[in-house]
């Protein structure tokens, strides 16, 4: 087997992390072009073939950290001509967990484009009880999806699930941006039929499906969006997003570890066994997934090198 020498240097705050990152990646490339062009510096990220996500390279990683990079799914499927016109819009911010980025009723006066790591809550207010959480948001899309569709009203409360970084705009510079934009009007219209279609099922998973199933289905899919472990919820807010009491909550994650599919502690869970916990997650997961996988069928190695201001291209292995 090849490997990456010398491995990829970064400043980090986690190195162990970052060295378990880099073993990893040289365990996943074999063939010798790959590997030059890893050295040289060309490729910024791999995209597992296991997992079907995309690992980036310690020196991506750390750019995204500086700010100076986005990995949002929508704006890499971008010519570069396109993204030149959305960039002068577009400021990096960081969030945090409990930002609220919208309430319904009122006026969509940012968007924003999520970078790998974080995860934004759709959530739907019902009299007398906590919000319950419709649909969920990553790197895969766009909050203020609304006025794509030239609506300047959120119907939902967004709220952010963890820190992390995204790039926002001003709705009317992104109303103004969007008219030049055919590719990401194309983009937002597969983003937009994915986002109702999870909606849709998680309407039915809400009514149908077990607890146990449900948050096997939701850790599953909060891990797709952050790409990192462990992911940080207490059971109350798990509860609050999925609807259920706190013990019901409880009960099914002592479920999940005692089969050790997942290990949680004060507020960290760790997915221990990914194929188990899809067994044990309801039909919506796969569902959900395979409908995203559908509509993200845009090229992820095509424009991303052209871009000063993205992460470069990605080796499929
Ligand atoms: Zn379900």
């Amino acid at each position: 087997m090849k490997t990456i020498s010398p491995a990829p240097k970064v400043e980090t705050d986690h190195p162990e992390a970052e060295a378990a990152l880099v073993a990893f990646i040289q365990r996943l490339v074999h063939d010798s072009s790959t590997v030059q062009a890893i050295e040289s510096g060309e490729v910024d990220a791999i995209l597992d073939p296991a997992s079907g996500r995309a690992l980036l390279l310690p020196e991506a990683r750390a750019a995204l950290r500086r700010g100076e990079t986005s990995t949002n799914q929508l704006l890499a499927t971008l010519p570069r001509e396109e993204y030149q016109r959305l960039l002068a819009g577009l400021v990096p911010v960081t969030l945090a967990l409990g930002d609220v980025l919208h309430e319904p009723g009122e006026l969509i006066r940012q968007i924003y484009f999520p970078n790998e790591g974080l995860l934004v809550s759709l959530l739907t207010l019902v009299e007398n009880h906590e919000a319950l959480e419709i649909g969920l948001v990553g790197s895969e899309g766009m909050v203020g999806l609304p006025l794509a569709q030239g609506i300047g009203m959120s119907s939902v409360r967004t709220v952010v699930q963890g820190t992390g970084t995204a790039l926002r705009m001003e709705s009317a510079g992104f109303r103004e941006a969007l008219e030049t934009c055919p590719a990401l009007q194309r983009a937002l219209h597969r983003y937009t039929h994915a986002l109702i279609a999870q909606i849709t099922q998680t309407a039915a998973c809400n009514r149908f499906h077990q607890v146990e199933a449900r948050l096997a289905r939701w850790l599953l899919m909060a891990s797709d969006r952050l790409q990192s472990d462990p992911i940080r919820f207490t059971h109350e807010w798990l509860a609050d997003l999925l609807g259920v009491r706190r013990v019901g909550i409880t009960v099914a994650a002592s479920a999940l570890q005692q089969r050790k599919l997942i290990q949680y502690s004060r507020g960290n869970i760790t997915i221990l066994d990914r194929e188990g916990l899809k067994a044990s997650a309801c039909e919506c997961y796969q569902k959900i997934k395979d409908i995203f996988d559908r509509a993200e069928s845009w090229p992820a190695d095509t424009v991303l090198a052209e871009k000063p201001n993205t992460v470069g291209t990605m080796a499929h292995i």
